[in-house]
């Protein structure tokens, strides 16, 4: 069964401030959706709602993957239940190398999963050793086991290995950023990738590039919630659900033809027809 991501008549709120006034939507594993919607319409809000920002509150709808309610759920544990949210603006950590954050990101998600793969849970890093395991009931994966992971994921997404060795976003550039988020999906695996302006601040071949990843991820094995304000990413990672969202609530949903609309008329006719159901 594909795991699916329901959204139901959602209201959210930011200090009190009304954003989200009723958003519905569904996403299944295998579909890729773009959320379209001019500036300050709540596209942010929904992609950090999602994964459980504290400062977004619910106040009333449902989120559910498959079929239960994640609200309430820490952003953790909504990552074991195969969501994945790329930031729009990716923290500094630092002192942490990638390969680092990535093995307790990857142990902290996928917890004993890779157990019977890893016969070499031994002489390896920190606790290895351990009987008991660290982080969210998780076994460790081993050092070793995970470094194999990784160099076949570097491959994937084509980065140079020494980039893992980098502390975690220091000094990086916009697109290395993006790209470090693409590899830490990669190797998370999530079911469902919730994307928020991954597109932003890059020029046009690495929007390529990292459309062309994701794509290449996208399939049976994950389903993707892109949400952009361009629609330049789109030609690379071709949505078969497009939504608009004007002011809290999708206003229109369709097929790529409603990009297209977009990218030629703009935001604004939308605005102005959306203004009588604004409340
Ligand atoms: P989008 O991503 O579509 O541009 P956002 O979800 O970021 O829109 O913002 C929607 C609305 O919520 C805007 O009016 C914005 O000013 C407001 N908002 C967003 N984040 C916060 C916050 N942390 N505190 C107060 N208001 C916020
Ligand atoms: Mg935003």
């Amino acid at each position: 069964m594909p795991t699916t991501l329901e959204i139901k008549d959602l209201h959210v709120s930011i200090e009190s401030k009304q954003i989200l006034k009723g958003v519905n939507l569904k996403v299944a594993q295998g579909e890729i959706h773009a959320v379209m919607g001019p500036n300050g319409s709540g596209k942010s809000t929904l992609a950090n709602t999602l994964m459980g920002h504290p400062k977004y509150k619910v106040d009333s709808g449902d989120i559910l993957v498959n079929g239960e309610s994640i609200i309430g759920m820490s952003p953790d544990l909504r990552a074991r239940k195969g969501l994945f949210l790329a930031f729009q603006y990716p923290l500094e950590i630092s002192g942490v190398p990638l390969a680092q954050f990535l093995r307790s990101a990857y142990r902290a998600v996928k917890g004993g999963e890779d157990k019977a793969n890893s016969p070499a849970v031994k002489g390896g890093v920190g606790k290895a050793n351990s009987p008991s395991p660290t982080g969210v009931g998780g076994e460790m994966i081993s050092a070793l086991a995970f470094k194999k992971k990784l160099e076949e994921k570097l491959k994937e997404v084509e980065m140079d290995p020494a980039f893992s060795k980098r502390y975690l976003n220091e000094g990086f550039s916009g697109g290395e950023k993006k790209r470090a988020e693409i590899l830490q999906m990669a190797i998370l695996e999530p079911a469902i990738a919730i994307m928020d302006e991954t597109d932003s601040g890059l020029d046009i071949d690495a929007i390529r590039k990292v459309a062309e990843v994701v794509s290449s991820m996208a399939g049976p094995k994950m389903g993707v919630l892109l949400i952009t304000h361009y629609q330049r990413i789109l030609q690379y990672l071709k949505p078969q659900f497009v939504h608009i969202m004007v002011d809290g609530r999708i206003f229109q949903s369709g097929g790529i033809e409603l990009a297209q609309l977009l990218e030629e008329k703009g935001y604004e006719w939308i605005e102005k027809e959306a203004v009588p159901t604004a409340s």
